[in-house]
């Protein structure tokens, strides 16, 4: 019998506290064993490659990965989504290999662009949410306007689990209302150590023997309050992506997180179909499916290694296996895929449909690649952005081409640029969609190939995927020759000065297509 399941990802705003959660859980999941390992760990990693100093700089995290523990019997696939939104594309990736969420809301701040963002990616894909109202050991806002502002920005029914017995100065623990538990912290360190009560109801005289007047006041009138003007849970409309249980809690102090788990445990849903042509992968299906929704290169600049991230969807992986990419059309046996054990990276010898393996490459798996056994199915819904900034690669010198292509190809493989080269005119031009992704680029270049390069304005704006009659394609191109250029897979792309100009063009070209995004 196989263990059971959790793959599920953590949206939240920058400094919502997304990296202390994801501590404590593994923490609590027995993955690591001292509290701060997985910042250190991040900085070890990242002391060693160069172009990563970005990231320490704005103290943000650019890569993903991985984190899996098991706890009671089920295995939890934690997939870290960078958080900052210039990188918008590698996280709505990771969220198609999820099959739920944690959104964590800063208690003082409530809903934030960038979780509205990841939120809208969820709904897309009607990712069930499960909600976690951090840092209530802090001065924030109304619990009631908090869960309306939920319900209201994100149109999704509610439905409170927990609440907080006061918040900030206080703060007096945190109430289980499926439970009747409470949670109380220990000493000025307002932690929690474990201090949990039964009690009856919110009605339970004995409440008044641990809560402060106010405090027990304040809890029995809004829990009340809460529990009767919200939801119920209803496991269904959660798993459907229309209702949210609300958990309030501390991550730092370790409210809450349990709870989390439990709820994850008890409720997330196990590897759902995923959407694919001709038909959904069953996740019960004896072939072995899979889909790569991340690259991620020389994670050891010392070995090039290039990692293909791939979510198994359905059938029992084993180590040596045969699949068929279908980008390439001929078999790849996989003999060292690596599974991703919150510390270490472990050579995997078989893997579940939910998990993540890692499959070391030279460049061969593309993100968006399909990885079957019989080669008869490819997934969908995989995004592919239109880059909004686009820039000449300019090199300083001018005997590196060669580096600088195969540098461009391997970048634009693993996402980071999208790489298009002009049909007329010498110099390369890269398209991104969010600032960030420039100064990565330039750093990388340098540190991983050693190329001297800058960027420089480009006379466009932005870029369309060309498509339509092959006569109509060409007469298209014989005209527009100085706007054309092929991208890395020799597609037909359009370079537009301005959105006006890709309006004109559309309107004078009604039997082509102009997409914004590759087709895989
Ligand atoms: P991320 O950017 O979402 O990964 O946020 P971090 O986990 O790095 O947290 C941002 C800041 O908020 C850090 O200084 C944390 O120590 C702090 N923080 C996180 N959770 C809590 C909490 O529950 N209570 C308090 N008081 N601070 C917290």
């Amino acid at each position: 019998m196989t263990k059971p399941r959790r793959t599920f990802a953590i949206i939240s705003h920058p400094d919502a506290g997304k990296t202390t959660l994801t501590e404590k859980l593994l923490l609590k999941g027995g993955a690591i064993h001292l509290a701060g390992e997985v910042k250190a760990r991040g900085d070890n990693r990242r002391a060693r490659s160069d172009w990563m100093k970005i990231e320490q700089q704005r103290g943000i995290s650019v890569t993903s990965s991985v984190m899996t523990f098991e706890r009671n019997g089920i295995v939890f696939n934690l997939l870290d989504t960078p958080g900052h939104e210039d990188f918008s594309e590698d996280t709505y990736r990771t969220l198609t290999a999820v099959d739920s969420a944690i959104m964590v809301i800063d208690a003082a701040s409530g809903i934030e662009a960038q979780t509205l963002k990841l939120f809208e990616v969820c709904r897309l894909r009607s990712v069930p949410i499960i909600t976690f109202v951090n840092k209530v050991d802090r001065e924030g806002r109304d619990p009631f306007e908090l869960l309306d502002e939920v319900a209201d920005k994100l149109a999704l029914d509610v439905c409170p689990m927990s609440w907080p017995a006061g918040m900030g100065g206080q703060f007096e623990g945190v109430y289980d209302l499926v439970n009747n538990q409470l949670h109380q912290p220990t000493g000025d360190s307002k932690q929690y150590d474990g201090v949990t009560r039964q009690f009856t109801g919110l009605d339970d005289p004995k409440l008044a023997e641990v809560l402060s007047e106010s405090a027990l006041e304040r809890l029995t009138s809004e829990g009340e309050l809460a529990q009767g003007g919200y939801s119920g849970f209803d496991l269904e409309a959660y798993q459907n992506g229309d209702l949210t249980p609300v958990f309030f809690g501390s991550a730092l102090k370790q409210f809450g997180v349990e709870e989390l788990i439990e709820a994850i445990a008890d409720y997330a849903p196990s590897p759902r179909p995923q959407p694919a042509d001709p038909a959904p992968i069953d996740p019960a299906s004896s072939d072995v499916t899979g889909f790569i929704f991340k690259i991620q290169a020389n994670m050891d600049p010392q070995h090039r290694d290039r990692i293909a991230f791939m979510r198994l969807c359905s059938g029992e992986f084993k180590r040596g296996m045969k699949l068929t990419p279908s980008g390439l059309g001929k078999p790849i046996a996989i003999h060292s895929p690596i599974l991703f054990f919150a510390q270490d990276r472990e050579i995997a010898d078989t893997a579940e449909p939910g998990d993540i393996i890692g499959i070391p490459n030279h460049g061969t798996l593309r993100v968006g690649d399909t990885l079957s056994e019989k080669n008869q199915v490819r997934i969908t819904g995989l995004p592919n952005f239109a880059p909004e900034i686009l820039r000449r690669v300019i090199l300083r010198d001018p005997t590196k081409t060669k580096q600088l292509r195969k540098a461009l190809d391997d970048l634009s493989e693993e996402g980071v640029v999208q790489v298009f080269y002009p049909e007329i005119g010498a110099n390369w031009i890269i398209g991104v969609v969010g600032q960030l992704q420039l100064e990565v680029l330039v750093s990388r270049l340098e540190a991983e190939y050693k190329v001297d390069a800058y960027l420089e304005q480009a006379p466009f704006e932005t870029a369309r995927w060309i498509s339509g009659d092959e006569a109509i394609v060409d007469a298209f191109a014989n005209i527009n020759q100085s706007a054309l250029a092929k991208d890395r897979d020799n597609n037909l792309v359009f370079l537009a000065r301005s959105a006006w100009d890709v309006g004109y063009q559309e309107e004078r070209n009604p039997d082509l297509k102009f997409s914004t995004t590759r087709e895989r």
